[in-house]
């Protein structure tokens, strides 16, 4: 019978045949053990010499690395492999013989990685990451289906920006002037209008500059938004996300988390509710810490949030940032005019910013205002300035940065293997 990886462990001591490529090899006169990997998952076969047809040792020992093969075996059950079962072989066809695979088992260098990086991903380490991310879009839909939310697509051409418009790639939309999005989260503004609870999940584009390990240039993001849903509201729906993504990971990838050798104490913690500090506190925390690099008025840096998180040992929100520092759509806090109703979300472990969410000005005028003193011009956001002409709400929204979420929780050392082909700062091939 034909199957996969995956599905093997329901076919203990039946033979099966699988389609798989030969991911690396140890053999000894009398035994061969292939690794075998067909994308949903790994499986040793054992080759024992004395029980199978000479061909098919031979074929064992001569089978290079990455080649395709179709094998056919018994499934028996292997408590010491981390799938739970091993196959024994019994008839090895090859499909298509690779010659000269340029990634071996030997250490490779990062660079010349990324220039492979359409087989790098074919490792066993690469798998489990990818496995990850595919585990954490699949628990969104469903944390937000279940909440009643409906996702909305918002367009990736526009012909404004969200934020700032230093980090906007440009382009030609016929005869005018366009740029690749930054953030959906305008567009999920007027969609939370008409559907209540939305969210959108996109590739975003950012023409960053610097090469950090927190920063691609191209990313893909989750962005909720909520119509009559205030500030704190928000928080709480972001904490059982987060809670919820960590779950789902911890218990849907076993194998993986193992083959990454991540700490399950780190993501057991991952609880709802999360602490939370206002950036005034953290600006104190950080003066007790040591830090004189930082000012009242100042944007974090990594290493500030770095040390803000270490001061938990969860992800912690910072609430309440002063308002010149933040996009112009953010409400002030009703208290203090001087900061407003926002929060970035850090997670431990120096992973930094995995979401930046605020409630949203719902004043009409106070908006207007906000453009004057933004130099944003009203004529381009006319139909965003509708919106708090016409039934206006208290509404509020976040932003989770998908390939963050997936270094964080998978516990990797930089953001270019949470995306299967990264796009950085010197990087668009392949
Ligand atoms: P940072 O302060 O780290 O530069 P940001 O405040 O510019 O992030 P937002 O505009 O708030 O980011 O975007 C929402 C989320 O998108 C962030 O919290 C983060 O998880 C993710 N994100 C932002 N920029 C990038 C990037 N260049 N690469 C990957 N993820 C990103
Ligand atoms: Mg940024
Ligand atoms: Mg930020
Ligand atoms: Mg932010």
């Amino acid at each position: 019978m034909k199957t996969t990886v995956q599905l093997l462990k329901n076919h203990i001591d039946e033979e099966v045949k699988i389609g798989a490529w030969l991911a690396n090899k140890r053999s000894s006169g009398k035994i061969a053990f292939l690794q075998l990997r067909d994308g949903t998952g790994f499986v040793q076969g054992v080759v024992v010499k004395s029980e199978v047809e000479e061909s098919v040792w031979n074929d064992a020992k001569s089978v290079t690395q990455e080649s395709s093969l179709y094998v056919t075996g018994t499934v028996q059950k292997d408590d010491r492999s981390p799938t739970g079962v091993e196959l024994v072989v019994s008839k090895i066809e090859v499909i298509h013989e690779a010659v000269d695979y340029p990634i071996t088992p030997k250490e490779h260098g990062t660079e010349f990685l990324m220039d492979n990086r359409h087989l790098w991903l074919r490792s066993k380490k690469q798998h489990a990451i990818m496995r990850i991310r595919n585990e954490i879009i699949r628990a969104t839909y469903e944390f937000f289906n279940k909440e009643g939310f409906s996702k909305i697509d918002p367009p990736i051409l526009t012909g404004s920006s969200a934020e700032g418009t230093t980090t906007l790639f440009h382009t030609r939309y016929f005869d005018e002037d366009a740029y690749l999005s930054q953030s959906g989260q305008l567009y999920m503004e007027a969609a939370a209008m008409a559907f209540g609870r939305v969210f959108s999940f996109g590739p975003t584009f950012r023409a960053e500059k610097s090469k950090t390990r927190r920063h691609l240039i191209e990313f893909w993001m989750i962005e909720p938004e909520m119509a009559f849903v205030e500030h704190d509201e928000s928080l709480e729906i972001q904490e059982q996300y987060v809670s919820y993504l960590a779950k789902s990971v911890l218990e849907n990838c076993k194998i993986e988390l193992n083959t990454l050798g991540r700490d399950l104490s780190m993501l057991e913690k991952i609880q709802a509710p999360f602490p939370r500090i206002s950036y005034d506190d953290a600006i104190k925390l950080l003066k007790e810490k040591g830090f004189d690099d930082i000012e009242w008025g100042e944007d974090f840096g990594a290493p500030h949030e770095t040390a803000i998180a270490e001061s938990f040992d969860m992800p912690v929100f910072i609430t309440n940032y002063p308002k010149d520092i933040k996009a112009f759509y953010m409400k002030p806090d009703p208290e203090r005019e001087d900061v407003v109703l926002c929060a970035d979300l850090i997670a431990p472990e120096g992973y930094g910013e995995i979401i930046g969410g605020s409630q949203r000005i719902d004043d009409l005028e106070l908006m207007k205002k906000r453009y004057e003193e933004h130099d944003l011009s009203p004529e381009a956001y006319e139909w965003y300035l509708q919106l708090r002409k016409y039934g206006s709400v208290p509404h509020s929204g976040f932003g989770l940065g998908l390939e963050r979420t997936v270094a964080w929780l998978s516990g990797i050392e930089h953001i270019r293997e949470a995306i299967p082909f990264p796009r950085l700062l010197n990087r668009l091939y392949p």
